[in-house]
């Protein structure tokens, strides 16, 4: 069957890497968490002291960043995020980088330095990659799009039950309120703000398991490929 790109869209905490990375794990694709990127250049930011406002700065730290994603034996199915050599999977899903990670996210040339390396890693296709520009400016021709939602409470208490996974406490008050905040800041940022794509499907999770969201991702996901794979079954542009 033909490969494909998946771009998966939405709010913060309404389950898209989850989702993301099992749809991948069934199709054989590459997931890429392009949040965690972010995430990764937030944490190099803290570390160094780059102040936010100063465009030089910004830019001489950008050129000292590496980021990879590298799968490890005892984790074969999630990759874990390197940040210049080292595994910073733990520390960049900290509160302290969700409390900036949308003020490094809105600034253009962060956006313009991944978005790049993003494009580079979706050239072979196969790929499933969720973030808030996905559908929009990664992979704008992606040929299935998805845009999830899911009410702030609901989000909230998923967030607060990962933290607590990883022995990390925090009071569902603060999770919701981080959440809102990054939401209110991806929608407003005048850089590729996050929006649902014209063309993507919206699906919300609030009501539904996380096997039915998987299932109906994939059920989309193979008839996408069948499409592509025996057209002309699916009508063009112009004729749909
Ligand atoms: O996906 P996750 O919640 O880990 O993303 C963290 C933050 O990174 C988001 O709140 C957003 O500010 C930023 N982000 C972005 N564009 C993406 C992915 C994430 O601006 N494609």
């Amino acid at each position: 069957m033909k490969k494909i790109i998946i771009a998966i869209d939405g709010y913060s905490a309404c389950g898209k890497s989850t989702t993301a990375k099992a749809v991948a794990a069934a199709l054989g694709y590459t997931y890429i968490d392009s949040g965690a990127m972010y995430r990764a250049v937030t944490l190099y930011f803290m570390r160094h002291q780059v102040d936010l406002e100063d465009e030089e700065a910004i830019s001489h730290a950008l050129q000292n960043i590496e980021i990879e994603f590298r799968s490890l034996p005892e984790y074969p199915c999630k990759a874990q995020t390197y940040l210049n050599g080292h595994n910073v999977e733990e520390e960049i899903r900290s509160m302290e980088v969700s409390r900036l990670v949308s003020q490094v996210s809105k600034i253009p040339q962060v956006r313009r330095f991944l978005v790049a390396q993003q494009q580079k890693m979706g050239k072979k296709k196969g790929i499933v990659m969720d973030g808030r520009d996905i559908g929009t400016v990664v992979f704008p021709e992606a040929e299935l799009k998805l845009f999830l939602t899911a009410d702030l409470e609901e989000r909230a208490r998923r967030r607060q039950a990962e933290l607590l996974a990883k022995d990390q406490v925090v009071s569902l008050e603060e999770v919701k309120e981080n959440l809102r905040t990054r939401d209110l800041i991806d929608t407003t940022r005048s850089e590729s703000p996050l929006r649902k794509a014209e063309d993507a499907i919206e699906i919300d999770t609030t009501h539904i398991t996380f096997d039915e969201q998987v299932e109906m991702v994939l059920r989309k996901a193979y008839h996408k490929m069948m499409c592509y794979q025996v057209a002309p079954c699916c009508p063009t542009k112009s004729q749909a």
